[in-house]
């Protein structure tokens, strides 16, 4: 097999494709350019270009290529090589150190070695070639000791020169990307020795210039738990002030979750070229694991996902050292919402110390007015984090919406889904996807079996972590928020293997009702309760009027455990 390159023997390109192809033949070549026509023409079959150092960055020279190159299908990608890239610096025999006054090499060498050239030559001339190896050829031809050259440490012995420093790079784990092509219609190129194939996917964007598309385009990957590699832009030369967009993502377009994520960006964009879907070197690399296939892609099952004759025993969901479904009862406690730094660290101290197993706080509020408090945001969840750092409390929280799950997810442990987005579909696959348990409560207007479907949604999805939550439905009666539904506990309990809970708060809306409410779930089946605690209800910012305050949430423990001492979990 004939790999053109860009360089001359000895290169560092022609370096790399021996570490993918022990014995291929190579074609060297000039210019980048040079080496697409050469596979374009057929000269040969498959093309070597660097595109990335680990030091510097991009080899723009390649990546200003792609779109012309590529543009028309003709070529595509097939394979990333990582390449370690150690310089030497070689003279001619007889030559010093101190009788060096010019260094030739290409110059994306001589940038990863500037530290090096400037702290011991720094009064020599830096000359720009066309390849490392070629400057070792010009100094050995030239026999000049005023001349060096940095190159592969081979190349010296390759032209008889001698080395003068080594390994002169400015870190030691100085590496470049290498990626091959071929033609389009080209057979497909022996894979690598053992081990697993992993795929990348390099495309190329262009979009117009308006609000929110760059982020539109790359939420198109992220929606669908397609990770982004590396993202570079390079200026439109036409057209000043407008770029191309490179995206490089994990897996190949064959996954379906990246098929469907290129097909919204090629709806979106301006102009869109999939370079091709090649082969990553593993070893080195960041990949992540692969997405698991959406749900809508696979075949409905027999027996739906959520039926409890898939796991007659029932099923149990952790949340760090809590267990729903266990033997114990999980008591959920905290505010409707984070109120401040200090009001959360407060509740959480006395929940943790009176026995409540989990914390809960709203940091994105679903109001019925948009005047009313709408939460804290990133800075509420936040304060939860630093309430279960000092309490050991696990944090369940409220997202609402599909953009907000990642941030939502990197602070709480559990995802709490509210009784007005039970049926937001996309909210619930995104939930999903970010594979922290959720609690899913049931709408206020929704039926046991619209309940069980958005479950259903969730597993489908990949995550089989889920806990069902009772939180009142709306009937005609008016003396209480709504009514507490405890025939769907029994119901539920009869029909899925997920464990289930009842928030009697939201349910009765009252705090009155709350602790015998709560008792007559437990009796009733559920394995926990989720109720709302506020130091000083009548001065909450949302729903004071269903919170407890801190001596009937004491109640409620000692009722829920008779007889026992309060637990405490906190740490001091
Ligand atoms: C809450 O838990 O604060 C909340 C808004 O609950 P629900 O979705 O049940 O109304
Ligand atoms: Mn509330």
């Amino acid at each position: 097999m004939r790999v053109a390159i860009q360089g001359t023997h000895g290169s560092f390109s022609e370096a790399a494709a021996r570490r993918r192809w022990p014995g291929l033949e190579t074609l060297p070549c000039r210019e980048a350019k040079d080496v697409v026509a050469a596979v374009r023409d057929g000269r040969a079959e498959a093309g070597c270009l660097p595109i990335e150092n680990s030091l510097i960055g991009s080899v723009t020279t390649t990546y200003d290529l792609l779109e012309e190159a590529f543009g028309d299908g003709a070529l595509r990608l097939t394979h990333e090589i990582l390449y370690p890239v150690h310089h030497t610096l070689m003279a001619a025999p007889g030559a010093t150190l101190e009788s060096i006054k010019r260094v030739l090499s290409h110059p994306v060498a001589l940038g990863q070695c500037r530290e090096w050239l400037a702290r011991h030559l720094p009064d020599v001339e830096l000359v720009s070639a066309w390849d490392t190896a070629g400057s070792a050829e010009i100094v050995a031809q030239e026999g000049n000791p005023a001349l060096a050259a940095v190159a592969a440490r081979h190349a010296a012995d390759t032209h008889g020169l001698v080395p003068l420093a080594e390994r002169i790079e400015d870190d030691p784990s100085n590496q470049t990307r290498f990626l091959t092509f071929t033609r389009s219609d080209a057979a497909a190129l022996p894979p690598a020795k053992g081990g697993a194939t992993r795929y990348k996917t390099s495309v190329i964007v262009l979009i117009d210039h308006k609000p929110g598309m760059l982020a539109l385009t790359l939420q198109a990957f992220g929606v669908r738990g397609v990770n982004l590699m590396a993202l570079q832009s390079r200026p439109e030369r036409s057209a000043p002030w407008t770029y191309r967009f490179y995206v490089d993502v994990d897996g190949s377009t064959t996954d379906p979750r990246l098929a469907e994520a290129l097909e919204e960006v090629e709806a979106l964009a301006a102009r869109v070229v999939v370079l091709g879907s090649y082969e990553a070197w593993i070893e080195g690399s960041r990949l992540s694991a692969p997405p698991p296939t959406p749900a809508h892609y696979t075949k409905k099952p027999d027996v739906p996902l959520v039926d409890r004759k898939r796991a007659p025993e029932g099923t149990r969901v952790e949340v760090r050292h809590v267990v729903f479904g266990g033997e114990a009862p999980v008591l959920i406690a905290g505010p409707c919402s984070v109120e401040s730094e200090a009001m959360i660290l407060e509740t959480a101290d006395a929940i943790a110390k009176t026995g409540g197993d989990m914390l809960r706080g709203g940091a994105y509020k679903p109001r019925t007015s948009p005047y009313d408090f709408q939460g804290l945001g990133v800075k509420g969840l936040r304060y939860l984090a630093d309430a279960r750092e000092r309490t050991g409390l696990p944090v369940v929280t409220e997202v609402l919406s599909w953009e907000e799950v990642a941030v939502v997810a990197h602070f709480a442990d559990m995802l709490q889904i509210g009784a007005r987005n039970m049926q937001n579909f996309t909210l619930l696959r995104a939930a999903s996807r970010s594979g922290k348990p959720i609690l899913l409560k049931r709408g206020a207007g929704a039926t046991i079996e619209e309940w069980l479907m958005a479950a259903e949604y969730i597993l489908a999805e990949g995550n089989p972590n889920v806990v069902l939550c009772e939180r009142g439905i709306r009937t005609f009666e008016r003396a209480t928020r709504h009514t507490l539904d405890l025939n769907a506990v029994v119901l539920v309990r009869q029909r899925t293997h997920l464990p289930v809970i009842v928030d009697p708060s939201h349910a009765a809306g009252l705090r009155s009702l709350v602790v015998p409410l709560g008792l007559g779930s437990l009796a009733a089946g559920a394995c926990g309760l989720l109720v709302e605690v506020h130091p000083d209800p009548d001065r909450a910012m949302s729903d004071g009027a269903q919170s407890l305050d801190l001596p009937m949430f004491a109640e409620l423990v000692r009722r829920v455990y008779p007889g026992k001492e309060p637990r405490s979990r906190l740490a001091v």
